[in-house]
């Protein structure tokens, strides 16, 4: 099964309970998906397969640790990414949202690795805003949790 290809989706290692995470050979958003479905093709368009997503991902350079953002920043060092006629929107908040949704109301998004050009979804946590403001003050437990500062 490894190595398998379909689609822009290769499978990489076997995750366990009869799911394998897969690769995509255009950007560096990976899936666990199971045996069944990979064997019929199932599950092999990636998110990214949806313009503007594929041009979003030729901006990003994902290293071992965070994916950092190559594109446009705003004065606060957050990416922003230009999705259609005139619209800008933040890129790790779209990015984020190409995996786990939209972002719950109430809710924004906290990076955990405390690295804002950082666009890795599982870097970041939806938070409400007082979580947020409490962790941006307090760095040193984000330390103690073993991410990279
Ligand atoms: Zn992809
Ligand atoms: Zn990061």
């Amino acid at each position: 099964m490894v190595g398998h290809q379909f689609h822009s989706r290769f499978v990489m290692h076997y995750a366990g309970h009869k799911k394998w995470t897969v690769g995509c050979t255009e950007c560096p958003l990976k899936a666990e998906l199971a045996g069944a479905d990979i064997r019929r093709g199932r599950g092999g368009q990636c998110p990214c397969a949806n313009n503007p997503n594929r041009r979003f991902w030729t901006k990003v350079n994902a290293t071992d640790n965070c994916w950092l953002w190559c594109g446009a920043k705003q004065s606060d060092g957050y990416g922003s990414f230009r999705v259609g006629s005139g619209k800008t929107a933040l890129a790790h908040k779209w990015s984020w949202e190409q995996v786990f949704g939209p972002v719950p109301q109430g809710k924004e998004l906290d990076h955990v690795c405390r690295n804002r050009a950082c666009v890795r979804p599982d870097h970041l946590e939806a938070v409400t805003h007082q979580e947020n403001v409490a962790r941006g003050n307090m760095p040193s437990i984000v330390r103690a949790r073993g991410y990279a500062v």
